[in-house]
């Protein structure tokens, strides 16, 4: 199996999580990640390993506004190696304070700081969905993009819940035709709903986002084109599965599905707000399952942050996918 990994994404090594106010606490989203994961995979099959160096950057412009993205790469010139920077002012029109006010505009939160790697990272990340993007359509093979940072919550010009440019949309961009994405990571994916249209519907199962993080104003207009489940807090896996098969089941007509795979809905993982029990075996039914639609598919990692059991979680997932035993 084709799996391609970023050889950039240890440029962005954040150190501390304010999201919880205080105390700081140490950040979840660390370049560990990437190898507990591939680990999880080459345990389960063969691997074809893509080392990806480029930067997405045509394709991170075509996707987000051209002041979101200069106003990273801007701040990115000027931090010193050991500096971590976090917005400090929220404001929405910031466009002519000097530069380093104006993350509050793209930013509402303080959960996903940048050092001076972490934009070259994130860029990296993005060339990693956008290869094995082509890769896929020149190919018709199954394949996975273990992209770090992950995607889903950077919207078109706004980044946050540790992301910065939406890898899976990057992804869609290039897959174009009769191609959908699906979530099923623990957190809703805020940004990539902001992508969702008709040409590339967004279907997400996601513990509750009025609940949980992305914590959803209460006034929001959903997107017409996302179909967003919800999965009751304290569920169980079999329930689990229930409810990605109604997902499933809507994802005939399309040619192509991106998969937004976040392992974050282990029940031992420490992000979640709600309780979601999955266990690592059941990843296998739902590798299985998704083996199982008629569609091609790309995997794109996102979240997970148990690093002692992110291999068994890639491993019973893997096997699943490939119909091998674990
Ligand atoms: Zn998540």
């Amino acid at each position: 199996m084709h799996v391609f990994l970023p050889n950039k994404h240890t440029l962005h090594h954040p150190k501390q999580d304010y999201s919880d106010g205080i105390p700081p606490f140490k950040h979840l989203e660390v370049p560990e990640r990437v190898n507990a994961v591939l680990q999880g995979i080459k345990s389960a099959t063969d691997v074809d390993l893509v080392t990806v160096n480029e930067l997405a950057i045509n394709a991170v412009y075509n996707l987000h506004d051209r002041d979101y993205v200069d106003f990273l790469l801007a701040v990115s010139k000027i931090l010193k190696p050991e500096q971590e920077y976090i917005p400090a002012i929220f404001r929405d029109n910031l466009l002519k304070s000097p530069l380093l006010y104006r993350a509050g505009m793209y930013c509402k939160e303080i959960g996903t700081p940048i050092n001076k790697g972490s934009i070259e990272a994130a860029l990296n990340s993005a060339a990693v969905a956008e290869q094995a993007a082509s890769y896929l359509l020149t190919t018709g093979q199954d394949t996975i993009a273990l992209c770090r940072p992950p995607g889903h919550h950077a919207g078109k010009r706004r980044y946050g819940g540790y992301c910065f440019f939406n890898n899976a949309y990057i992804a869609a961009q290039t897959l174009k035709q009769q191609c959908a994405v699906v979530d099923i990571d623990y957190h809703l994916g805020d940004g990539s709903m902001e992508f969702a249209s008709a040409e590339i519907p967004y279907f997400s199962l996601h513990a509750d986002p009025w609940q949980n993080y992305p914590y959803l104003d209460s006034n929001i207009i959903l997107p017409e084109y996302a179909e967003l489940v919800t999965i009751p807090a304290g569920i169980k896996g079999e329930l689990y599965i229930n409810l990605f098969k109604t997902l499933l089941a809507k994802l005939n007509d399309f040619k192509y599905v991106i998969i937004s795979l976040g392992f974050d809905t282990l029940g031992t993982d420490h992000i979640q707000d709600e309780h979601i029990n999955l266990k690592p075996a059941d990843y296998y039914i739902i590798g299985q399952l998704l083996a199982q639609i008629s569609a091609k598919r790309l995997i794109v990692l996102e979240g997970g942050y148990d690093i002692l059991n992110l291999p068994a979680c890639a491993r019973y997932f893997i096997s699943g996918f490939l119909h091998k035993h674990v």
